[in-house]
């Protein structure tokens, strides 16, 4: 995949806190939410899992076959490709005063790729064993043909979904915080959502596929068992939680799921994913839409949006968590 490094065009200064969301904005997600169940529940419920689509979370994008989308695109143009959203006054999102239902829970958050891995072609490139392959360290994620990069995608809904699940209590960790050279390898992805015994842990992508091919989907861990893989134990509270995920994630975002993959569940399961196959604890990818698509990379480039998306993200995530 291609990668530039630099997007002057993006007025997203990176590192910078999040923004609130401004109260002015629930009104119109609270109607879209109101529009959105009827058909949500319909294609939770749809069910089947659209095989081992070949997703872009580590890799190459995919070219399966277009399916229905059963949601409409009520997001379509909000916001624009406006940049950030700017800090807005809301504080809509910050739990009650004593209330911390997730307190005593820990959510690891894996920013997918790193913003500099690219200067580090020999690093990233390097073979790791993923139990049922070997496979790179990592890969440079996509960016939009504008320029802004998939990492910095990730390292910032991964800032606002932290905040949010912080708000509720929770422990977060990330695997990384743009504090490295490169990586981690998925491998060690994997292994710092374990050793943190995490309760739940989402890998945060964009996608890389065609011009047309638009939405989200989350991808979920296949059952695989050969050498240090086995995901016997997570399949089930793997699917609960990227089921919670996408339902949350297609209201909070008024995003439709997938138009390529999935079958238009929102749903992919995938065996070729180290950071899923290594998992010991329940783990879920969600590529939050395509950012070769211009229409999806309006949104992706919005910081509302990506507020919006981090909300999804950490109201799946709560209601997992909250049993
Ligand atoms: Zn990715």
């Amino acid at each position: 995949m291609s990668y530039a490094d630099s997007n002057p065009g993006s007025a997203d200064p990176f590192g910078t806190p999040p923004p609130r969301r401004s109260r002015l904005r629930r009104p119109l997600t609270v109607a879209l939410a109101a529009l959105v169940p009827g058909a949500l529940l319909g294609w939770l419920a749809y069910g089947t899992l659209g095989g081992s689509g070949g997703g872009g979370a580590e890799g190459a994008g995919p070219a399966t076959g277009a399916a229905p989308s059963i949601l409409g695109s009520p997001g379509d143009g909000k916001d624009g490709a406006s940049g950030d959203g700017g800090a807005g006054a809301g504080t809509s999102t910050a739990a009650a005063p004593g209330a911390a239902p997730l307190a005593g829970k820990v959510v690891v958050v894996d920013p997918g790729h790193n913003i500099t891995n690219f200067e580090h072609t020999a690093e990233i490139n390097r073979q790791v064993d993923i139990g049922t392959n070997r496979k790179e360290c990592d890969t440079t994620g996509t960016s939009t043909n504008s320029g802004y990069a998939e990492a910095r995608f990730t390292l910032d809904v991964a800032h606002r979904l932290r905040t949010l699940l912080q708000a509720q209590g929770a422990t977060v960790k990330l695997t990384q915080d743009g504090d490295r050279p490169f990586g981690p390898c998925v491998d060690e992805r994997a292994r710092i959502g374990n050793a943190a015994h995490a309760d739940a842990v989402v890998s945060l992508h964009a996608d890389g596929a065609g011009a047309g091919q638009r939405g989200f989907h989350v991808i979920l861990p296949a059952s695989v068992h050969a050498g240090a893989a086995d995901t016997r134990a997570i399949v089930g509270p793997s699917k609960e939680l990227g089921k919670l995920i996408a339902g949350d994630f297609a209201r909070a975002t008024g995003t439709s799921p997938s138009n390529y993959v999935g079958d238009g569940t929102g749903l992919v399961t995938r065996e070729d994913l180290g950071g899923l196959n290594l998992s010991t604890v329940p783990k879920v990818f969600i590529e939050c839409g395509n950012m070769r698509d211009t229409k999806d990379a309006a949104l992706l480039t919005s910081g509302a949006w990506r507020q919006d998306a981090a909300e999804g993200i950490s109201e799946g995530i709560v209601s997992f968590l909250r049993g």
